[in-house]
């Protein structure tokens, strides 16, 4: 390190590295041979940045390491000040190096000087280095440092160069990460960090951290024999090519027009030649053919961290799926997955079938970093029924695989790498709760009755067939709301005739003898599902073209859901209904189709129901004040408050900033619910409600006030909501809720609370 020889003056052209990827290949097979002879040499960064220096003829090459601060503290150096090594600390905004760090992409510059971000550091001495070339070191999304070389005349590095950088700054993370304990004692995290997120599922949870995709280091870094490792990148990229061309056929006549897009884009991508190339340049220049696909997926993933536009993003997501698969090929992996007993599985995102492939692990919770309430993934977990908490940016960077982790699922926080007290505490309250949770277990077999023996019916929402194994868990009368559209999220392709019949029929003998109210697929907006492309995007999702409106347009497909429904209920009663009816006419317009298909049905001597129960479900203001036109033509009501609120109060249900501005208690909304079970009851219409607000204990109350007796919830929220029921004494409670009203409280929050406390209810 003392040795500070600069080749090259300032003015005159330093040699260069041998041009043709020779120069990446040249760097690698060097630091083979000393990663080889020098493994556990604990001066080895010095002699990495050494060799970086002298191959690549820089004046300066350096290593700066993130820290648990996130600063970069330099770790190395060839080239600046030997005394800065251990000192030089960037901040993770500061500087050219903090540039590379957060942007994690490279940066080449001829004159460094006069860049913005320059900032000057006299202790590395680095006051006559012009040119700048840094590249981020990376490894599963997140960057460990930044990898700097410098030289003194105004030099342009060219695209070879900043390659070959990169292809050792991979290595480099390896080598980094290997050692992290006596490299850098703050490159492993410990800090503990508290993030706040949204709930998924309910419930508390602690455990290990198990990352969903891990990186996977290849097993062998550097190709043996370059023509060989080309050979099996070749055969792994046609076999790609081969699986998602068989995708698109199996998808035959897909839903909607622009349903093929997102196979035809992603097979696009995958003969992509430019793509292609990087893949095989990365083997050519000495590396596995893994090691090769791991190095560009290093670079998508880290760009995909980044961006901030969602078209790019798409396309990184894209992209990195495609090397996910590519790297399954190679490495032989058969796709199953599992996660050690008793762990919180923590992703950036993921599929609803991945995350399907958990279910038998045993997880304690699951994390996610991207996934809102209503996602296809909060509703697997929901499914799975372990605690869940999505929403978390920068999860993914501050859990590391193996840390210990507490998933709060009441108030949406995590802790990861929590301090001895919090574990305490927390512990106590785990022990609480499943207290708690066993004697609310005890309420299975009771009925949900009041103490003036009213009877309320509980029913449990539903989107997978094994969510109806929570039926007899729990107690509940049936099926309120099943949501049918998560079968076409979750598939890759459209679901066909007999698919969706099949599903359908195995949700019914689930469910035994107690009802399903199947709803039918409620599309569009922000459910999208992956065979319908990438349509064009709409200014108000939650408002436009979606559920019954997509679904009219597209009567082909509708009918085909129909006809599975008709298909599977032979026998039985097929209980429908349509979501997000808007006009009583479409709903006319909706059941003129299933009149048709059952008339199909008739008229071929098909299966059919015995009997037809069809609903509508009342989602939007327009139809709240359109109930009593509903006589005698549907046969009963669901009231999704869900979205009903959102449109009431003209507040989108998944923005962050609005949630617990406006209250489904406020006067307005419960004059609203009021007026809509009155009219209901006038046109003799069963009404259920099946919002999330009926499975919320102050708002259930409220409800069985305004008169309603059917609640639908999640299955967790049926004890919690029965025991509630089974305190209350309705013929005290109704008329001090109807007082609240008249006398112009503008909410009833607080007289429900009073109601709660005097009857000793928990909330
Ligand atoms: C609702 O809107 O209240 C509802 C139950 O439907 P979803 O949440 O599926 O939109
Ligand atoms: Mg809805």
């Amino acid at each position: 390190m003392s040795d500070r020889s600069r080749p090259g003056e300032k003015g005159s052209q330093p040699p260069r590295p041998p041009a043709g990827g020779g120069g990446a290949k040249l760097l690698l097979s060097r630091l083979r041979a000393l990663m080889a002879n020098q493994a556990q040499d604990p001066k080895r960064l010095d002699r990495v940045v050494e060799l970086i220096a002298n191959t690549m003829v820089a004046d300066v090459c350096s290593i700066y390491l993130r820290s648990e601060d996130e600063s970069l503290l330099l770790m190395a150096t060839r080239g600046l000040r030997p005394e800065a090594v251990g000192r030089t600390r960037m901040k993770e905004n500061e500087g050219l190096v903090g540039l590379v760090s957060t942007t994690a992409r490279p940066l080449r510059l001829t004159d460094a000087f006069s860049h913005p971000r320059f900032s000057y550091r006299p202790e590395t001495g680095e006051d006559p280095f012009h040119s700048f070339l840094g590249v981020p070191i990376l490894r599963g999304g997140r960057v460990l440092g930044v990898l700097v070389v410098q030289n003194r005349t105004e030099r342009a590095y060219d695209d070879e160069e900043a390659e070959a950088l990169q292809t050792v700054a991979m290595v480099l993370a390896e080598l980094v990460a290997a050692a992290a304990d006596t490299l850098s004692a703050g490159l492993r995290q410990t800090r503990p960090v508290e993030m706040t997120g949204r709930t998924l599922n309910e419930g508390l949870a602690t455990g290990r951290v198990h990352l969903y995709d891990p990186v996977v280091p290849p097993t062998q870094l550097f190709a043996a024999d370059v023509e060989e490792e080309e050979r099996r990148l070749n055969e792994a990229l046609d076999a790609l090519r081969a699986s998602i061309d068989a995708m698109l056929t199996r998808a035959g006549p897909v839903l909607f027009g622009e349903s093929r897009d997102v196979l035809e884009t992603y097979r696009l991508f995958a003969h992509d030649p430019s793509w292609e190339a990087r893949l095989v340049e990365a083997v050519r220049t000495g590396l596995s053919a893994a090691a090769a696909v791991d190095r560009v997926r290093r670079e998508h993933r880290a760009r995909l961290e980044s961006a901030r536009d969602a078209m790019v993003r798409e396309r990184m997501h894209d992209l990195e799926d495609l090397e996910n698969r590519l790297l399954r090929q190679l490495s032989g992996d058969n796709g199953g997955r599992e996660a050690p007993p008793g762990s919180i599985l923590v992703a950036s995102r993921i599929g609803p079938a991945e995350l399907l492939e958990y279910r038998d692990s045993g997880l304690a919770g699951i994390v996610l970093e991207e996934a809102g309430a209503g996602s296809h993934a909060a509703i697997v977990a929901r499914a799975i029924g372990v605690p869940a908490i999505g929403a978390l940016p920068g999860l993914v960077t501050r859990a590391e695989d193996g840390d210990l982790m507490i998933v709060d699922g009441e108030a949406g926080v995590i802790h990861i790498r929590p301090g001895a007290e919090i574990v305490t505490n927390f512990h106590a309250r785990m022990a609480l709760s499943e207290q708690k949770q066993a004697e609310l277990s005890l309420l299975r077999d009771k009925p949900a009755i009041t103490t003036d023996g009213v009877e309320i019916d509980l029913f449990i929402n539903a989107g997978l067939s094994f969510d109806l194994d929570h039926l007899d868990e729990v107690g509940a009368k049936g099926v309120g709301l099943f949501r049918t559209e998560f079968q076409f999220m979750a598939s890759e392709t459209m679901p066909g005739l007999d698919e969706q019949s099949t599903f359908y029929k195995s949700v019914i003998e689930r469910a035994g003898d107690r009802p399903v109210v199947f709803r039918t697929i409620d599309l569009g907006g922000d459910k999208i599902a992956p065979f319908m492309g990438r349509r064009e995007r709409e200014e108000n999702p939650a408002l436009g073209w979606r559920a019954l409106r997509m679904a009219l347009d597209h009567p082909f497909f509708f009918r085909r859901q129909l006809r599975a429904l008709i298909r599977a209920s032979r026998g039985k009663t097929l209980r429908l209904m349509f979501p997000m009816v808007t006009t009583v006419e479409e709903f006319e317009a909706a059941r003129r189709l299933l009149d048709s298909e059952m008339e199909w049905a008739i008229k071929f001597g098909r299966d059919l129901p015995n009997k037809l129960q069809v609903g509508a479900m009342v989602e939007t203001p327009s139809l709240a004040f359109s109930i009593d036109s509903l006589k005698g033509k549907a046969d009963f009501l669901s009231i999704g408050t869900n979205d009903l609120m959102q449109f009431f109060f003209a507040a989108d249900r998944d923005n962050a900033r609005l949630s617990g501005r406006y209250d489904i208690l406020s006067r307005a909304a419960m004059r609203l619910l009021l007026r809509m079970r009155q009219r209901a009851d006038e046109a003799e219409l069963p009404v259920t409600v099946c919002g999330e607000a009926a499975g919320r204990p102050i708002e259930a109350l409220a409800l069985i006030a305004l008169g309603y007796r059917r609640l639908s919830m999640q299955s967790a929220r049926i004890a919690p909501i029965k025991l509630l029921v089974r305190s209350v004494d309705l013929s005290n409670m109704a008329p001090r809720v109807q007082a609240a009203l008249d006398a112009g409280e503008q909410s009833v929050r607080k007289t429900l609370l009073g109601i709660a406390d005097d009857f000793g209810v928990k909330i």
